[in-house]
């Protein structure tokens, strides 16, 4: 399969040819003269003799060899060279080189790995199970044009894949070119399923905007039309019209809060901020609600300053979202333990980080559950989220800020015995907590 870059075939150029015979041409030329000048072969005689082995040495010697192996004609040529096998070799993607009937000259490990049935100087056709690649090979075969189609392989999961035949002259022996296909394969699969979240986020978001706008239009009908002069009503149903009308702000205010953090998701905050005194303003600012739910907020705190290069802002949300939820869904267990803690990331090296830990005793998730907190709208049961005015998305942010901070998110929970909500963050300097 070595490309012949031995000059001296039948079809080698003349000054080739004259460059390898010039020693056989030039002994000759020395002796048959030195014959002549001694007089031992008149001038005649020795010039024929000298026509004769110049013919003799230009004739080209592989004439014998190429008749008598076919087989070494076949490996000589250029098409089937260990430099285009490397080159199809080399292609991150599936890639087959064809010749024009269709026969595998190379073909690539990932396209041995996409279609097993492949075999090299076997038809391709045969070989390949979607109709829609075979229809597509036979047209680039026949009009010897670009052909692309995409189509979508559900064996064993569903897969896009777009497939691109590009006609590529490829130089022969005889010095022309043959027309060969080179076959690649594209994997959409990535961006459908990129394409289908988007399309999912969005359809979830304006589901999740609809339902309360349904409500606030239903209510100002209703305000408008039959009860119109029924105070006592007017003033319940303005009392749902604010909580649908906060919640729709709530919504939004998340998303925008999610969309920024995603856009900022690669550039790490580098301010330095205290932990300590962001969860206690978090707390505070949580004990209407914990009075309202009639739960017990722990502190344990080590003593300021325990710094990380963080965002402010992101890290109030990071806090008001662990507690809050805690507040709301651990409430039945009446206590909730926030902490700050420092221990060794249990991950990647080990490197010591800063744990704030917000720990509550309420009904706890179900293991199925846990792994799927932080998409967005997921919600364990959508009427209790919806009841304590939650959106769904309060996990999924968190998720997203401490990635930005380079951190963390550990959940754990025994159904029956509350649950524990982790945030972790690397440190950026020799420990500062007890
Ligand atoms: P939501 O806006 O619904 O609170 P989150 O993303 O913050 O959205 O939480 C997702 C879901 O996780 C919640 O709907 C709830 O079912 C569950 N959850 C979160 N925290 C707790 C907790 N401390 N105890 C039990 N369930 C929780």
């Amino acid at each position: 399969m070595a490309i012949d870059d031995t000059p001296s075939s039948f079809f080698a150029p003349w000054p080739d040819r004259l460059r390898h015979s010039a020693i056989i041409l030039l002994a000759a030329g020395l002796a048959l003269s030195a014959l002549v000048t001694l007089g031992e072969l008149p001038p005649i005689p020795a010039a024929v003799v000298f026509v004769l082995i110049a013919a003799a040495a230009l004739v080209p010697w592989r004439l014998h060899d190429t008749a008598a192996s076919p087989e070494m004609v076949r490996t000589e040529d250029p098409v089937e060279a260990a430099a285009v096998n490397a080159i199809v070799a080399g292609m991150p993607d599936p890639a087959v080189l064809l010749d024009r009937a269709g026969r595998v000259i190379h073909l690539n490990a990932a396209a041995a790995q996409l279609a097993p049935a492949l075999r090299k100087n076997e038809l391709a056709q045969f070989a390949l199970r979607s109709p829609e690649i075979v229809s597509a090979l036979r047209e680039a075969i026949a009009t010897t044009q670009p052909r692309r189609a995409t189509y979508l392989d559900q064996v064993p999961v569903d897969r896009w894949m777009e497939l691109v035949i590009t006609p590529v002259p490829v130089p022969t022996r005889f010095g022309g070119a043959d027309k060969c296909m080179l076959m690649t394969f594209h994997d959409l699969t990535p961006l459908r399923r990129v394409e289908e979240m988007r399309a999912d986020f969005v359809a979830n978001a304006s589901h999740e905007l609809r339902t309360p706008l349904a409500a606030l239009s239903g209510f100002i009908d209703t305000l408008q039309g039959p009860a119109k002069e029924d105070s006592r009503a007017r003033e319940r149903f303005l009392g749902i019209m604010q909580a649908q009308a906060k919640r729709m702000a709530r919504l939004i205010d998340d998303l925008l809060s999610l969309s920024r953090v995603e856009l900022s998701a690669h550039v790490r905050p580098d301010t330095l901020v205290d932990l300590v005194p962001i969860i206690r303003q978090v707390v505070d600012g949580l004990e209407p609600l914990a009075r309202e739910r009639q739960v017990e907020i722990e502190i344990d705190l080590p003593e300021p300053p325990v710094t990380i290069a963080g965002d402010r802002e992101e890290l109030l949300r990071v806090c008001e979202n662990l507690i809050e939820n805690a507040l709301k869904y651990g409430a039945s267990g009446g206590k909730v333990i926030v902490s700050l803690t420092t221990a060794k990331a249990s991950a990647g090296d080990g490197a010591p980080e800063y744990r704030v830990k917000v720990r509550d005793f309420g009904p706890g998730i179900a293991p199925e559950h846990l792994p799927r907190l932080t998409e967005r709208f997921y919600r364990v049961d959508v009427g209790d989220s919806r009841a304590q005015g939650g959106t769904g998305l309060g996990l999924s942010l968190v998720k997203h800020i401490l990635a930005r901070h380079r951190g963390r998110l550990l959940i754990e929970s025994v159904p029956k015995n509350g649950a524990t909500f982790t945030a972790c963050f690397p440190q950026i300097k020799p420990t500062t907590v007890a």
